[in-house]
């Protein structure tokens, strides 16, 4: 795959349709090899599908309908920076299941402005909205200095509390100063999910001391850096745990086949499950409507799918 290594290792930025799509075998076409065609034993929520990445160009009817046919029901496609919250706006609006976060990035926070702060709002009050963010802090990289990446941060949970909406929150190397930043405002803000958690025992303890949520992806799934992850999971309650692809990136490690472009999708989130219902010592179906159940509660859908209009804005308008 084209760019550099670290976008392909590590979480980077990352009127519905009318033909409905087949949920059929058929669906999973040339694409996934047999012994990757899974199926989950309960619909799933992928939290982190970064599906307006280029990538996705080509395909993206597809890699939908493979989602759909590995009983990955419903997709947050994430958007971070404007011009990916528009497409995935937009993607949400043409493709029924797909829902859409708006954020800046930390990498793209030095471009925060007022009138990219404005154009946020905008995008935070429309109903396939679901949450604020991609936001939060990377240290690991910083791409944006780490004083711009809290400037833009600070901004984004203004506009959390602004919206009613729940923040989808990005952190490396960034752990304390994201608690610190994130504790002043946390009455305010409704609800907020550290996404690709991969970090040490400490962090998980201060985000679940905030009473954050937990997003988990297939850095479990990795043999070489997923080991600490593995005696963790037991500890995360099963009502603060979702769990998402964060694909094209992260393509779990030790999948039964190789796939050709090793492109990750959500349509092997299974997979992923499995794989952590593994180490929490949990049946999968059970882990599976459990994920479910907290993304529905998360993100405000109803147990059909669709978004219920309960954003702070709205409710008071
Ligand atoms: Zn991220």
């Amino acid at each position: 795959m084209a760019g550099p290594p670290w976008l392909w290792l590590q979480c980077a930025k990352a009127a519905k349709e009318r033909s409905p799509l087949a949920d059929t075998d058929a669906a999973f076409n040339d694409v996934l090899p047999e012994a990757l065609r899974f199926r989950s034993p309960a619909p799933l929520v992928d939290i982190g599908a970064n599906l307006t990445h280029d990538s996705f160009g080509r395909d993206l009817e597809a890699v939908v309908r493979r989602a759909r046919a590995a009983n990955v029901t419903t997709l947050i496609v994430t958007g971070t920076d404007r011009t990916h919250a528009e497409q995935a706006v937009a993607l949400a609006q043409r493709y029924s299941g797909l829902f859409a976060t708006a954020g800046v990035h930390p990498h793209d926070a030095s471009r925060w402005d007022a009138s990219l702060a404005a154009a946020m709002r905008e995008l935070h009050q429309r109903p396939e909205v679901v949450a604020v963010g991609e936001c939060g802090l990377d240290f690991n990289r910083n791409f944006s200095t780490p004083a711009e990446q809290e400037r833009a941060f600070e901004a984004q949970l203004g506009l959390a509390a602004e919206s009613g909406k729940p923040l989808f929150l990005h952190e490396r190397d960034a752990g304390p100063r994201l608690r610190e930043m994130l504790k002043a405002w946390r009455d305010d803000i409704a609800d907020a999910v550290v996404h690709c958690f991969t970090a040490d025992r400490d962090t998980l303890y201060g985000y679940l001391d905030l009473d954050l949520h937990i997003g988990l992806t297939g850095w479990i799934c990795d043999e070489r850096r997923g080991h600490h992850l593995r005696e963790l999971v037991r500890e995360i309650p099963s009502d603060r745990l979702m769990v998402e692809t964060d694909c094209p990136y992260l393509l779990p490690r030790d999948l039964p086949a190789r796939l050709k472009g090793r492109r990750n999708e959500p349509a092997l989130l299974p997979w992923i499950v499995r794989e952590i219902a593994h180490w929490r010592g949990s049946d999968e179906a059970e882990l599976a409507r459990a994920t479910t159940k907290t993304a529905q509660r998360f993100f405000r859908l109803n147990e059909a799918g669709e978004a219920q209009e309960t954003g702070r804005a709205q409710q008071e308008s």
